[in-house]
């Protein structure tokens, strides 16, 4: 957000829609100029941007042939949506590309409950350092090695363990079905989508945040308390899903609360307001004093964030990254007997 950087654009979107206004992108006509500025040449460009476009063989005049070069199929995939954006503008918003969260794993993907695995954007596997376009080829190849594990593995001599875990599982999740509950699950999804695009986004800040736990959590004792409302198979599958986006909002905010309470700053694409932070970004026309926020502690990222539910609530704990230890990269002569052997998999 600061030196006139791309991110200021997010938080223009942001302010609007928190006005209660709606935000277009029109791909049919290039952007307009600022007061007193030349209107829109691709020459005048930033070298970067031109560069890219160059290379792309995208330097067309409007931005609608820019993409019908560079990704024809998106707009097909909108078409798809009734939406036909070389014809009008198309509303949107800011939203979160991937988490940088997910369940504690081991190095093949292994949690800690025996035989449950997990990867891709379900595994915490992916760093605030994640370069923006690895999380693709990083969930294929730990999905290769999440495979190879569960192939390695005996088959488990006492098949009724896990039922019991399973039978337990299953009773809890369904007590909280009840088809005579007040509480529907609309009423779930609307709350928690509200509190995590308006708590948890892009901005956030301490105080606002608490609150917004605090009502999480009253959720959740709502729901532990009444059950929720269903309809049929599809209607309990909502319920069953958005009781459990209700568990996960609570998670995430007591993981930031956590953080930003001993005193955190922003890290990846979240800005941590606060009045007394060191940077704030800068406009033409108008103070963006409110969006003052705080830096990144060098400290925070030698360390990783664990939740836990426990109990009613979410246990936080901390614990040291792992550190790479230079003695213990691959090496053949010494490695290739373990892999041959499946000795490696212990
Ligand atoms: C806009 C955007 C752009 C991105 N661009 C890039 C990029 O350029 N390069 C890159 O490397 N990464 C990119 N990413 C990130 C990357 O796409 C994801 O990290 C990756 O797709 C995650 O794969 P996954 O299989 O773990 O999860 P997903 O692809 O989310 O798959 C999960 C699947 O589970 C299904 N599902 C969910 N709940 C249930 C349920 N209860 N029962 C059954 N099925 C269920 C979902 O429908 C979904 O199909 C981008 C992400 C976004 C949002």
């Amino acid at each position: 957000m600061l030196d006139f950087a791309s991110s200021r654009f997010d938080l223009a979107v942001i302010r609007e829609r928190q006005a209660g206004r709606r935000v277009y992108l029109d791909f049919n006509r290039n952007s307009e100029p600022a007061p007193g500025d030349a209107p829109f040449w691709l020459d005048a460009l930033d070298s970067d941007v031109r560069r890219y476009l160059e290379k792309s063989a995208a330097l067309l005049a409007s931005p609608i042939e820019r993409l019908r070069k560079m990704n024809p199929l998106s707009i097909e995939l909108y078409r798809r949506y009734k939406l036909d954006i070389a014809s009008g503008p198309l509303e949107f918003g800011v939203n979160n590309q991937h988490m940088n969260s997910g369940l504690a794993v081991g190095v093949w993907g292994d949690t800690s409950l025996p035989g449950c695995y997990a990867v891709g954007e379900a595994a915490g596997t992916h760093g605030v350092t994640r370069p923006g376009g690895a999380a693709l080829n990083a969930g294929q190849p730990f999905a290769t090695r999440c495979v190879e594990h569960v192939a390695a593995r005996p088959v488990a001599s006492d098949p009724t363990e896990p039922r019991g875990l399973v039978e337990s599982g299953l009773a809890a999740t369904l007590a909280i079905l009840r088809p005579d509950s007040a509480l529907e699950f609309v009423a779930i999804h609307d709350q928690t989508q509200a509190r995590m695009s308006d708590h948890a986004g892009v901005l956030c800040s301490a105080e606002a945040l608490r609150e917004a736990l605090r009502a999480a959590r009253a959720l959740n004792a709502r729901i532990a308390r009444e059950g929720v409302a269903f309809e049929g198979a599809s209607g309990a599958l909502r319920a069953l899903q958005w009781r459990h986006m209700a568990l996960a909002a609570e998670a995430t905010l007591a993981a930031l609360d956590a953080y930003i309470g001993a005193g955190g700053g922003s890290r990846g694409a979240r800005a941590i307001l606060s009045h007394d932070g060191l940077c704030a970004p800068g406009a033409r026309a108008l103070s963006l004093e409110a969006y003052r926020f705080k830096q990144e502690r060098s400290q925070d990222r030698a360390e990783q964030i664990l939740v836990r539910r426990e109990g009613e609530g979410f246990a936080i704990r901390r614990r040291a990254l792992r550190t790479l230890d230079h003695a213990e990269k691959p090496f053949f002569e010494r490695d290739w007997s373990d892999y041959l052997t499946g000795a490696i998999f212990g």
